[in-house]
């Protein structure tokens, strides 16, 4: 082999491996001559544009343009040739092209000059930009559509940068606080809380940055522009973000007519459970005056035997010191029961405080024992003997226990009088505190179960049917429940479910 055979073997393998290259690029390439004749073609561009190679060789590249590209494109050919001055060569641009079937679409062109024996050719590289078009185009109206959702919903939707400078808001949050357009932003949200509620808020933001957790949900005030004060529940949340700090976002609902008829309801609830108190004692008049009346009758004997013994001037001074300790004793019982009455029945604001759940039975069942006496009922009690502590209204408590006693006295008048026990038992499950009152009466009829706790139900021709309503409402301020349920004995059994306080 002679070394002109090598080297032409070598630029024969050399065009071998650029057609090669050139086949199986994905962009399409397209060379032509200084007149604008395509030379090469390759399978891309043959599957970008929709032409086979042999439909385009030869021809002018203008075919693969849009009319007003195509009319210009001689022109500028002959001003670089002329000027230099280039309109694209070694630049590259986005453009239009145009598809066999005439359709037109955007693509990205990088030319590049090739100087050769044959004078000065052109290679155009074509990137099809229809799919990544489409993409943003996807994108863009994705981001459209949430911006209308998020302008639209009644919710106060904004970023903020870390700490708490407000990025953007969204109409319903202006709305609610009453700033225009454009004024939140740049604003730091701890601004915009009333009093010492930025103390929360930074506690959540802290929590959030350590990562403890991916939302945190306060109760808040906020201040609006006119300086009235707004209650909120505010949602926040951290976004990470490429090569930033995270963004804030939050949500912003407004509570204050919640809070607002939250109170109507509560100071509603007080007002009914005040005149409930009043009714109960009111049908138990006649059963707490014999209560207060026995120790004033023993009083009053204990008082005439010291006269006695006094005037006949055998003094027993033993048997008068004991008459005396009796006066006291009983004295003091009759005070003990006007003071529970007078604790019972008093007006007052709903006021919560650890107490022992026993203690409010026992105290109950002081103010009951009359009603059970003369009913013929017995009370047996099956108390855990060291209860958890609850956060419960005492009173309010106590007027529950009552009613669902004397509910149980009603409800044994015909059963046989050895057998009307109410049996109060207490005991801890699943975190709650359950304090259970049966019977043996003849229960709730089935059809009536659904009813019982409406306000108004009752079997009874002198009830006002408010007492279990009233009870119910109470328990479930204290976030626990009231129920009913059929005991072993065919009788009622009432359970209060109070949450047990941890800590
Ligand atoms: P009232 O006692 O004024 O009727 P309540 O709301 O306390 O009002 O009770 C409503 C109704 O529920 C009673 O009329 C009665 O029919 C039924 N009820 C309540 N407790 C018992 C019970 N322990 N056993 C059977 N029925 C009961």
């Amino acid at each position: 082999m002679t070394p002109d055979d090598d080297s032409a073997r070598s630029a024969r393998d050399l065009a071998a491996k650029y057609e090669g290259l050139i086949k199986a690029a994905v962009d399409g390439v397209v060379l032509i001559d200084e007149r604008g004749l395509v030379e090469v073609f390759n399978p891309a561009a043959e599957r970008i544009f929709g032409y086979a190679t042999g439909d385009v060789i030869g021809r002018n590249i203008t075919m693969l343009m849009p009319q007003g590209d195509a009319s210009r494109h001689d022109a500028h050919l002959d001003t670089y040739h002329q000027t230099g001055r280039r309109q694209i060569i070694g630049i590259g641009r986005e453009l239009v092209g145009r598809r066999r079937n005439g359709e037109l679409f955007p693509m990205d062109l990088a030319v590049g000059e090739v100087a050769s024996s044959e004078g000065r050719k052109y290679v155009g590289f074509v990137r099809d930009l229809t799919q990544r078009k489409r993409m943003e185009d996807t994108i863009r109206a994705r981001e459209d559509e949430l911006r209308e959702v998020v302008d639209n919903v009644p919710i106060g939707i904004f970023t903020a940068e870390l700490p708490g400078i407000i990025q953007a808001g969204n109409p319903a949050l202006r709305r609610l606080l009453r700033y225009d357009p454009g004024e939140l932003a740049g604003m730091s949200f701890i601004r915009l809380l009333s009093g010492d509620d930025y103390r929360q808020l930074t506690a959540m933001v802290t929590d959030l940055t350590n990562g403890a957790g991916t939302e945190r949900v306060a109760e808040l005030r906020m201040r609006r522009k006119d300086e009235v004060v707004l209650d909120v529940a505010l949602h926040i949340g951290l976004v990470a973000r490429a090569g930033a700090s995270p963004l804030i976002v939050g949500m912003v609902i407004d509570r204050t007519e919640k809070v607002r008829s939250e109170e109507v309801a509560r100071q509603a609830r007080e007002h009914l459970a005040h005149v409930g108190r009043l009714t109960t004692l009111g049908e138990m008049a006649s059963a707490i005056a014999h209560e207060i009346n026995q120790p004033l009758t023993a009083i009053a004997n204990h008082a005439q035997a010291c006269r006695r013994l006094l005037s006949t001037d055998q003094m027993d001074i033993a048997t008068l010191q004991e008459a005396c300790t009796q006066i006291a004793e009983q004295a003091l019982r009759a005070g003990q029961v006007v003071r529970r009455i007078r604790a019972f029945v008093t007006k007052r604001e709903s006021n919560k405080e650890y107490a022992d759940l026993n203690e409010i039975v026992r105290s109950v069942l002081e103010l009951a024992a009359g009603d059970a006496r003369e009913a013929g009922v017995r009370v047996e009690l099956n108390l855990q003997p060291s209860p958890p502590s609850v956060l419960v209204d005492p009173v309010q408590l106590q007027q529950v226990c009552l009613n669902l006693i004397r509910n149980a006295i009603d409800a044994m008048r015909d059963t046989a009088a050895d057998a009307r026990v109410i049996e109060i038992a207490s005991r801890e499950q699943g975190g709650m505190h359950l304090l259970s009152f049966d019977d043996r009466g003849p229960g709730v009829a089935p059809a009536a179960r659904d009813r019982l706790f409406h306000p108004f139900f009752t079997t009874k021709s002198d009830g006002m049917g408010m007492g279990l309503s009233i009870s119910q409402s109470i328990v479930a301020a204290h976030g626990g429940t009231l129920k009913y349920e059929t005991n072993a004995h065919g009788g009622a059994r009432f359970i209060i479910a109070l949450p047990v306080v941890v800590g």
